[in-house]
């Protein structure tokens, strides 16, 4: 019987990566080849082969401008885009600007390359496919991804274009805070009908979706976000702080040594986290800057007060939800907290006064919550059979408004905002002068009435209008919408039949740039194998060097004592010429007993 092939679930992260599967009835979360549970989200290149995961974070300090992290915030973005900007002044590795297209720029094996978000993300599916790949002993080509909710249909076709650089087709993309409502879901059986709200704050993103849970039905009813709010930020809070405590202590400046940076954000992440559960924290750093050393120490008031606006930021996007679902506060039955930040205490306050003092469910692993929840939609799509999963319908939506542009730059929207998906709308529209024969339609997404505030997805022409006056042509525009947030447009003359359409993939890449970039990944673990194998022997020839050089030693040892052995037997011999037959065989066992032990350890050099 062909075996099919598994659907693995991957919580992509901004901070961390989680790899998990449906097996014997459960999901499974897989371990790395480090044995941890999550892998962070950095790849690292170096002279000889490109890093990913614990290796990359752990040599980061000392290879600061090769390390990349982070990329999810370049997703779908152009160069110029603000938050970019901001994103850049911040990281230690080199973003340049391509066409107005983010690249980061590293020194790999030597030379410098320019890799795209896209790619660098692929690296990290790549890993993320081979960590489940050993676990499960065979070749991974298919999953289901999680991305951010505010991820537009450019954010998403990338994703989709990371998977397929990494070799694996990603069959449904759900975001973060939906999975983990599942996996919430799943863990607590709901008895009748459940608004719950998760609260998804990880390290780059503040996501936030509010969904109605009735028994196996889990509709999302609203989505809102902050796609540039997240645990970084307060890590970059700290360092700035104490940038400026060093200014103030040692008159020097310490920011554009990115070795000490990193050093110094590498512990400001640590002392973010211990004040999650002390109240005070202190920070060594030994020489961290022109041989000075840097102690000092934080509460967490002070960091609570450091970072008052950013907390106070993260109730927006719930207030929004609320107000876009038309829920009331008070009928939210469950607040489940996901992400590693939301174990910061404050946040966890913040959200239980906002709900009158309702505690949060912390039932499920904030770090695993997503992973979990993503493994049971590939299960569904496996088409596993299990009482646990079964008639689990999810019901997503669309997180931004898609729409055309009418006269005078108006947006026309056909699919509003929290929609659910899979989608389809219809609606009629007209020639805007007489005898126009054709027919420009640009796809715009957004929320405001200007089409120029908001972002343009692509456009086509429909041509062949017969000759009539304006308004009277009827064509059918048709916005058709997948579950993975796909969108495809078309439009029909009612009169002629003659239609046009186009599927928005208006992706950054194109098949070609995607052909080069899988046949460079092939390339890239021909070097991780080369580096690996070379190890390998490099390791070999080590361990028998050292052997041999222990196993020198013993023969030495034995030498000695195989002379003053055989030197007695000698003795013996001339004063027993009329022993008994036993004594001299003993006596020859003695001797057989040395070189047997020689033996014995000269195999064991050749054996290792
Ligand atoms: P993502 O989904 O974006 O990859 P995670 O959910 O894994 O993110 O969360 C990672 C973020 O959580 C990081 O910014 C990390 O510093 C932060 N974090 C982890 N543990 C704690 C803690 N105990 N206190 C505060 N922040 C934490
Ligand atoms: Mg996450």
């Amino acid at each position: 019987m062909e075996r099919r092939a598994v659907i693995v679930g991957i919580d992509l992260g901004t901070s961390y990566s989680c790899v998990s599967i449906w097996r014997n009835d459960g999901v499974e979360i897989i371990t790395n080849d480090r044995g941890n549970r999550t892998t962070p989200s950095y790849v690292a290149f170096t002279d000889s082969e490109i890093l990913v995961g614990e290796t990359a974070k752990n040599q980061a300090s000392m290879n600061p401008h090769n390390t990349v992290f982070g990329v999810h915030r370049l997703i779908g973005r152009n160069f110029n885009d603000q938050d970019v900007q901001s994103d850049i002044k911040h990281w230690p590795f080199k973003v340049i600007d391509k066409n107005k297209k983010p690249y980061i720029r590293v020194e790999y094996k030597g030379k410098v390359k320019d890799f795209t978000p896209e790619e660098i993300l692929s690296m990290i599916l790549t890993k993320m496919k081979e960590i489940a790949g050993a676990f499960l002993d065979t070749q991974v080509k298919n999953a289901v991804i999680t991305v951010p909710v505010y991820y537009n249909n450019f954010q998403h076709q990338a994703i989709k274009d990371a998977g397929l650089i990494a070799g694996l087709n990603v069959l449904r993309i759900i975001s973060g805070p939906t999975a983990a409502a599942i996996a919430y879901g799943l863990n607590k059986k709901v008895i009748g009908e459940q608004n719950v709200l998760v609260f998804d704050f990880g390290g780059g993103t503040c996501d936030v979706s509010l969904l109605r849970i009735k028994e196996r039905i889990f509709e999302v009813k609203a989505v809102s976000g902050n796609a540039h709010l997240g645990g970084e930020d307060f890590d970059n809070r700290l360092v700035n702080c104490f940038v400026q405590e060093f200014k103030r202590k040692f008159g020097k400046d310490i920011s554009s040594n990115a070795r000490a940076i990193h050093r110094l954000r590498t512990t400001c992440e640590r002392t973010k986290c211990t004040l999650s559960a002390s109240t005070q924290a202190s920070i060594e750093l030994e020489s961290l800057f022109e041989g000075i050393d840097f102690y000092t120490s934080l509460t967490r008031t002070r960091f609570e007060i450091l970072n008052q606006d950013l907390f106070r930021s993260t109730m927006e996007p719930i207030e929004k939800v609320l107000r876009d679902s038309k829920i009331d506060k008070s009928q939210v039955h469950e607040i489940v907290l996901v992400g590693g930040s939301t174990r910061i205490p404050k946040i966890q306050r913040m959200i239980s006064e906002f709900f009158n003092g309702k505690t949060p469910n912390k039932s499920i692993n904030p770090d695993e919550a997503a992973a979990y929840g993503v493994a049971v939609q590939a299960a569904i799509l496996f088409g596993v059979t299990s009482e646990k999963i079964q008639d689990l319908l999810l019901l997503d939506v669309a997180g931004v408004s898609l729409g055309i542009e009418t006269v005078g730059g108006v947006m026309m929207p056909f699919i509003k905002r929290n929609t659910t998906v899979p989608a389809k709308k219809s609606e009629i529209i007209s020639t805007d002068f007489d005898n126009q024969h054709r027919l420009l339609i640009q796809v715009y997404e957004g929320e405001r009435t200007r089409t120029r505030d908001n972002k343009l997805l692509g456009k086509f022409e429909l041509t062949g209008i017969p000759p009539s006056p304006k308004g009277v042509p009827q064509i059918e525009i048709t916005f058709d919408i997948e579950s993975d947030g796909i969108l495809n447009v078309s439009a029909v003359d009612k009169t002629t039949r003659r239609s046009n359409k186009i599927t928005i993939t208006n992706r950054g890449l194109s098949e070609k740039e995607i052909e080069r970039m899988v046949a460079e990944a092939e390339e890239y673990r021909t070097d991780r194998e080369n580096v690996a194998q070379k190890t390998q022997a490099r390791n070999g020839l080590e361990n028998y060097t050292y052997n041999l050089r222990n196993a020198l030693q013993y023969i030495d040892t034995m030498k000695n004592k195989l002379e003053d052995s055989i030197q007695e037997s000698i003795i013996w011999l001339e004063n027993n010429q009329d022993a008994k037959k036993d004594e001299y065989e003993r006596k020859q066992k003695l001797l057989e007993e040395i070189i047997n032990q020689l033996i014995v350890k000269l195999y064991s050099v050749d054996s290792l």
